[in-house]
């Protein structure tokens, strides 16, 4: 079900979020929860992840969009109670947005790689890397369940303009 992508300014984007025990995660709520994820995410042309404090489920779950992956049946696409175990020294940055913020953009320093332990959909509890594009996108939702926004990170921070967002738009 496609839920409203709140805004910033709501209690949600800003309270610690909590962890999903994991024996819970195949019970029909926390598994409702995850379609309701995708399917708000799936309405946004531009959104590459989404935190469940993004639909105003204080939870820590977030999930990325499967486009941004060259073999999205590969990758995990879930991430529940996410934990950044590790992450590089080096660090740079890079144009950041959040769905929450509309329409704004920054830049934001992040490490340019990160190790991240979490269970997946099943309940299975996985490691992994991301480099890039997709550490940044692990630190920016890890965040969420802090109650940090990008926002309040960024540098040059700014509105976008009409052109840019009628090109995500159309
Ligand atoms: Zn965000």
């Amino acid at each position: 079900m496609i839920k409203e992508i709140v805004q910033d300014g709501h209690p949600a984007l800003r309270n610690k979020a909590v962890e999903i025990s994991p024996e819970k995660i195949n019970t029909q709520e926390v598994q409702e929860l995850i379609q309701n994820m995708h399917d708000s995410l799936s309405t946004q042309k531009d959104g590459v992840a989404l935190a469940a404090p993004q639909i105003g489920v204080e939870k820590q779950i977030f999930i990325i969009a499967p486009f941004i992956f060259e073999n999205p049946e590969k990758e995990h696409i879930v991430y529940i109670n996410p934990k950044i175990i590790s992450r590089s020294k080096k660090s740079s940055w890079k144009d950041e947005g959040c769905l929450s913020c509309r329409w704004k953009v920054g830049q934001v320093d992040r490490n340019e790689e990160i190790e991240i332990e979490a269970y997946d959909e099943n309940g299975k509890k996985f490691t992994t890397k991301g480099t890039d594009l997709l550490a940044h996108i692990f630190q920016h939702e890890t965040d969420h369940f802090d109650g940090i926004l990008f926002l309040d990170k960024a540098r040059n921070l700014r509105d976008m303009t009409e052109k840019e967002i009628n090109e995500i738009n159309n």
